[in-house]
C-alpha cells in the first residue's frame, strides 16, 4: 500500500459510542497511527492511556484589541475593517474575536496607537505512543475557535508519523456534529465510518453529516450502535441508507461491558473479548479491511 489509507469516525454528535469504536479498531488495526481530532472534547486517550513524548503549542492566529482608553472613537478601524470585524456598541468601539482575522490593519490605521494584535497559543498537540501504536492528538483552548485549523495540523502530523513508521492506516476519532472541525477531518479522508443510534433524532444528524461527507466524495459506511434498543428504528435508517446505496457494516447490541472498558481504560476487544460487541466490531474491521483491497465492494 503507498500510503497509508485514512479511517474517519464520527458522529452527528456525541455520545453515539464513537469513542468506543474508534478504540477498538484501533486494537484490531496492527500498524497504524492514531489521532484523536475531537479537539473539543478529546477523549481517546483515556482509553488508549498514551504516553506522551512531546507536546507542542499551536499558534491559532491573533486578533486584535482595542484600548479603550486611548481611543477617541474615530472610527476609522471600523470604516476599514474589511472582515466587519469591529462593532460600535453603547459608544465603545470593540472587537468581535470571532470575525476578526487578526490582520492588523486596524493596528496600522489607528492614529492613536490604541491598537494591538495579540498572538492566541493556546491550543495543544500531543505526540504520544499507546499499546496499539503512535498516537497524536490536540486540545483546544478555552475560548479558541480556531479547531477546524488544529485538526488539519494534527491530520498533517499522523500523516506525516505514518509515512515514516510506513503504517497501513491512520485511524482518526473524530469531532462530532458537522462543523468546522468535521469538514477539516474528511477532507481528503479515504472513508468515513459513521456512528448513529436508532433515534430519531440520531438519524436527522446521520442524515446532515453524509450530505456533508457526500460534498467531499469520501466513501461513507455507517454503524448502528445500540441497534436492539428500538428495533423499529434500526430498520427504518438500514432501509433509508439501502435507498441511498450506503452500506450498513454492522450493527452494536445495546451492552452495558461497552461503558465498563471505557471506565477501565480499555477496548472492549481487550475487556470483553467474547462478548457481542467485541464479535461484531471484530466483523466490521474485516470488512472495513476487505473495502481497502476491493473498494468497489462498500
Ligand atoms: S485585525 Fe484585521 S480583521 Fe481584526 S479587527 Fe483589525 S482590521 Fe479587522
Ligand atoms: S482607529 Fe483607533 S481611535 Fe479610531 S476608533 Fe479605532 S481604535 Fe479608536
Amino acid at each position: 500500500m503507498e500510503k497509508p489509507f485514512e479511517i474517519v469516525i464520527l458522529s452527528g454528535k456525541g455520545g453515539t459510542g464513537k469513542t468506543s469504536v474508534a478504540a477498538s479498531f484501533a486494537s484490531m488495526a496492527e500498524n497504524a497511527v492514531l489521532t484523536d481530532c475531537d479537539v473539543d472534547a478529546a477523549d481517546l486517550h483515556l482509553i488508549l492511556t498514551p504516553e506522551i513524548y512531546r507536546s507542542e503549542t499551536f499558534d491559532s492566529g491573533a486578533k486584535a484589541v482595542i484600548n479603550t482608553e486611548k481611543c477617541t472613537s474615530c472610527g476609522l478601524c471600523m470604516e476599514l475593517c474589511r472582515f466587519k470585524a469591529i462593532e460600535l456598541i453603547n459608544d465603545v468601539y470593540i472587537i468581535d474575536e470571532y470575525a476578526c482575522e487578526g490582520c492588523g490593519l486596524c493596528k496600522e490605521v489607528c492614529p492613536e496607537g490604541a491598537i494591538d494584535i495579540t498572538k492566541y497559543e493556546h491550543n495543544n498537540i500531543y505526540f504520544s505512543d499507546c499499546r496499539f501504536g503512535p498516537m497524536i492528538y490536540g486540545r483546544l483552548g478555552i475560548a479558541e475557535e480556531n479547531s477546524g485549523k488544529l485538526v488539519a495540523k494534527i491530520r498533517k502530523y499522523a500523516k506525516e508519523i505514518a509515512q515514516k513508521n510506513n503504517a497501513a492506516y491512520i485511524i482518526t476519532d473524530g469531532p462530532p456534529g458537522i462543523g468546522c472541525p468535521v469538514i477539516s477531518s474528511v477532507t481528503g479522508a479515504d472513508m468515513v465510518v459513521a456512528v448513529t443510534e436508532p433515534t430519531l433524532s440520531g438519524w436527522h444528524d446521520l442524515q446532515r453529516l453524509i450530505e456533508l461527507v457526500d460534498r467531499f466524495h469520501t466513501s461513507v459506511s455507517v454503524i448502528i450502535n445500540k441497534f436492539d434498543l428500538n428495533q423499529y428504528m434500526t430498520d427504518m435508517i438500514e432501509n433509508n441508507l439501502k435507498e441511498k446505496a450506503i452500506k450498513v457494516t454492522g450493527k452494536i447490541p445495546y451492552d452495558e461491558t461497552m461503558l465498563h472498558a471505557q471506565l477501565e481504560g480499555k477496548t472492549i476487544n481487550e475487556f470483553d473479548p467474547q462478548g457481542l460487541p467485541s464479535k461484531e466490531l471484530s466483523k466490521i474491521w474485516n470488512t472495513i479491511k476487505s473495502v481497502i483491497y476491493e473498494p468497489k465492494s462498500i
